[in-house]
């Protein structure tokens, strides 16, 4: 560290500082996307506030780029940088779940595992990822979409308030009283803004539910999803569900010779009785019978956790996202003609569908703009062998630009590739001034950068 004399700062800290000496190095300066090659001068894995005030100052007093690292999923890698000091929070997890108030306080490290395993605890749930390796404070800074967006909106709608460290050091409290800017623009706004420490959710009740994976034989998808697009919209908003295009894995439940054929995979999560459960599914089975299901009754952080395997740290990674105003018989067509042809069995194509509680906020309430759009869809492309990266981004920039008339403008930032940078200005319509504004009066100097980054305002 002796050439940078800003990064004595770490010194002060609890927490290890890992530079390029170091024999964790390459582990701690990798992200959960093995595409993703980038050599810090230091990661700074935080225990405290003060450790993250630390790693602020020793980027800002330096002139360091700075990444800020929770779960590490950033597909586009803004969890680590080059040349610069990664702030890991992945050893911040403590969950302080209040059963009276059903409130749960999360530090800024923590994972949808850590939150979903702590909530439980008490039958208690928030909106989260639909991985158990997420970080908490990532997902929710963008909007947090889940199986329970539809009854209990976006995890940003569940957000009481946030503690965050600011470029300049502060440390504030923002929520809807104090700092009330600030708090709209970090419902929606990324990592733009501040360091988040520690960030208190609204809980629901919600111990198990009933649902799962059913996979369907292509040649029924374009009635499941016509199907499907009429049965969300009536369902009741305890039904969380989406579709995908999925190769059959390995599951015991898939039969033998199933495995490795492309499917249309529907995933429901249901908040009620298996009685009614069973009757709101039975409309996709009047469509077809399901080649392969896991149905059923599993604790709530069961079906989080379902895909986990499929899915582990070191894959390489290329999404993109979008909105969709509708699901029109035409944007089917081009699932149809794309989703069949998913080239990996990690790779895969969702739809989740954002209606429900998420219209019930105003577009401008918080920095999520897309309030109308009724599907998120992400085509996200995800394979173990580089070998395969241009098959793979292939289909993953086909698929989107097949879909791209049939969409919104911009795209979920939690979702959207490195390329996407110039997609963020549309992606917050009407509400981009607003947070152009929040940035300068927060972030003047850009410091936090290492995201869909917001340019502060003139
Ligand atoms: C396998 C997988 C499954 C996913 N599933 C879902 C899903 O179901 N629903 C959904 O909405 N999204 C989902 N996502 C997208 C996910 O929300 C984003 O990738 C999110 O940014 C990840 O957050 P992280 O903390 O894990 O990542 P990181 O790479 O650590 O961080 C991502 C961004 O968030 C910022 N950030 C993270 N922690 C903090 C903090 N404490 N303070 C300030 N900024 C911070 C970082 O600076 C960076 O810009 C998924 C992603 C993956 C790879």
């Amino acid at each position: 560290m002796s050439g940078t004399p800003a990064l004595s700062i770490l010194e002060a800290a609890r927490g290890e500082v890992v530079t390029a000496e170091h024999d964790d190095y390459d582990r701690a300066r990798a992200v959960y996307n093995a595409m993703i090659d980038r050599r810090p001068l230091a990661v700074l894995r935080a225990r405290d506030v003060t450790d993250v005030r630390l790693g602020v100052a020793a980027a800002r007093e330096g002139g360091l780029p700075l990444a800020v690292r929770g779960g590490g999923h950033s597909v586009p890698g803004f969890g680590t940088v080059d040349d610069g000091v990664v702030l890991d929070l992945s050893g911040m997890t403590g969950i302080r779940v209040d059963p009276v108030r059903r409130t749960a306080r999360v530090q800024g490290g923590a994972t949808w595992g850590d939150m979903d395993h702590a909530t439980n605890g008490f039958g208690l749930a928030t909106t989260g990822g639909i991985i158990s390796s997420t970080g908490v404070a990532g997902l929710t800074l963008g909007g947090g979409i889940g199986y329970l967006s539809r009854a209990h909106g976006l995890s940003i709608d569940n957000l009481r308030s946030v503690d965050a460290v600011l470029a300049d050091g502060r440390f504030v409290t923002a929520d809807a009283e104090n700092e009330p800017d600030l708090f709209w623009a970090l419902r929606g706004g990324g990592g733009n803004f501040g360091v988040v420490t520690e960030m208190e959710f609204d809980l629901h009740p919600l111990d198990t539910i009933y649902g799962g994976p059913m996979f369907f034989e292509l040649d029924d998808a374009e009635e499941l999803l016509r199907t499907y697009r009429d049965w969300i919209a009536a369902a009741p908003r305890t039904l969380g569900a989406f579709p995908a295009f999925q190769i059959a894995p390995p599951l015991p439940f898939v039969p033998e010779d199933r495995v490795g054929d492309p499917l249309l995979l529907v995933v429901s999560c249901f908040d009620g009785s298996d009685q009614e459960g069973a009757r709101l599914l039975q409309a996709l089975r009047d469509v077809a019978e399901p080649v392969a299901e896991h149905v059923g009754r599993m604790p709530y952080p069961a079906l989080n956790g379902a895909f986990d395997a499929l899915l582990p740290a070191g894959l390489q990674h290329y999404w993109k996202a979008a909105f969709l105003p509708a699901l029109t018989d035409d944007a089917i067509a081009v699932h149809l003609e794309h989703g069949p042809r998913v080239p990996a069995l990690e790779s895969t194509m969702h739809l989740y569908p954002i209606d429900g509680a998420v219209h019930d906020v105003a577009p401008n309430a918080t920095a999520f703009h897309h309030r109308g759009a009724r599907f998120a869809p992400v085509i996200a492309g995800m394979w173990p062998d580089p070998a395969d990266n241009e098959a793979n981004t292939a289909w993953v920039k086909g698929y989107h630009a097949a879909l791209e008339p049939h969409t919104d403008a911009g795209g979920y930032v939690n979702f959207m590739a490195a390329d996407d940078q110039d997609r963020i200005r549309a992606n917050y319509g009407p509400n981009y001034q607003r947070l152009t504004e929040v940035k300068r009066a927060y972030d003047p100097g850009n410091l936090f950068m290492q995201n869909q980054n917001i340019v502060p305002a003139a």
